[in-house]
């Protein structure tokens, strides 16, 4: 059986850990809308934050970066009055000293991507979205912010108005996602931010129109238990722009796109208003390797035997 899933960065990483552990032939369509430019170099958070799970080097325990991270540089950094509000230890920087030079030389992030994962010994197939510059804004009452902005230096403290995928309406799926995507014998939505996360890959047109034609399930994974995020704000973005935390409006995030939609235990209470869209109730808090093969296997159910 041959799986994409479409992921963001930390929770999609651990959901992606899980399918993987189910399925042998796994393709991931990643979101570049995070990425940035820090002391001259180029950081795709969410595409590492995959990378490194799959490669058994993330940090667990801090939820983000590499395990056994020191942050020498960083300190070096400081003591230099230099930019530190973007937290990156030495093991990181060394992935993006590799990736700028190689994209100042010309060559495109998906095939860096590759290479990167290839030398850490990741099997799976990391696809970004798109090779072209594609930006996540963020509308707030203090102005329009950059992704990483508002989300980092501003602890996404302010409430969301709205958001903008800058450079998407010019982007391209980056090779490899739009035949990944044909092949599948099952499309995954991770339970990543709807928002910030997922939307920003829906917004390559050719991707959108790539799931809405789909002739195989696609079947998404609320981010949230008990109407609440594990982790970010998910849960107050979905209140303030889709009117609501229940599974309807998680749900309407993907509208025409997904089939069936898992859900938690504790959100099975209130499933009015899927129309089409099946809920498949599981536990989805992804506490261990068993919990996150579990929950995939939950997913992976959709696909008729
Ligand atoms: P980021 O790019 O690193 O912020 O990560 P993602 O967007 O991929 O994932 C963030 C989302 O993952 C948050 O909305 C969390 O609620 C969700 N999440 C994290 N861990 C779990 C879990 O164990 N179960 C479920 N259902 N969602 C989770
Ligand atoms: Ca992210």
């Amino acid at each position: 059986m041959n799986v994409v899933v479409l992921s963001g960065g930390v929770g999609g990483a651990r959901f992606v850990q899980g399918v993987v552990a189910a399925v042998e032939r796994v393709a991931v369509v990643g979101n570049v809308g995070d990425d940035l430019e820090v002391l001259g170099l180029h950081v795709s958070p969410d595409l590492d934050s995959i990378m490194y799970a799959l490669a058994g080097v993330n940090d667990e325990a801090r939820g983000w970066g590499r395990a056994d991270e020191t942050w020498r540089v960083l300190d070096s950094v400081a003591a230099l009055g230099g930019e530190t509000w973007f937290r990156l230890g030495d093991l990181d920087l060394g992935v993006h000293l590799v990736r700028t030079q190689a994209l100042n030389a010309g060559e495109p992030l998906s095939r860096v991507t590759a290479r990167l994962c290839s030398e850490l010994g990741v099997e799976t197939r990391l696809l970004p979205a798109t090779d072209d510059r594609l930006r996540t804004w963020i509308a707030t009452a203090a102005g329009e912010l950059t992704f990483q902005d508002w989300f980092v230096a501003h602890g996404h403290r302010e409430e969301v108005d709205g958001l903008r995928f800058e450079g998407a309406d010019a982007a391209s799926p980056a090779p490899g996602v739009l035949d990944a995507i044909a092949g599948a014998d099952l499309l995954l939505l991770a339970p990543s931010n709807p928002y910030v996360s997922i939307a920003p890959i829906l917004a390559v047109r050719e991707i959108r129109d790539a799931l809405a034609a789909r002739r195989v399930p696609c079947v998404a994974v609320s981010p949230l238990i008990g109407g609440r995020a594990v982790k970010g704000p998910a849960d107050r973005m979905l209140a303030r722009l889709a009117g609501g935390t229940a599974p309807r409006q998680v749900a309407s995030c993907y509208r025409g796109l997904i089939d069936a939609l898992v859900v938690d235990e504790a959100d099975a209470g209130d499933l009015d208003g899927l129309g089409e869209v099946r809920p498949i109730v599981a536990r989805t808090l992804m506490v261990d390797a068993d919990a996150r093969r579990r929950l995939a296997e939950a997913a992976l159910g959709a696909v008729p035997a």
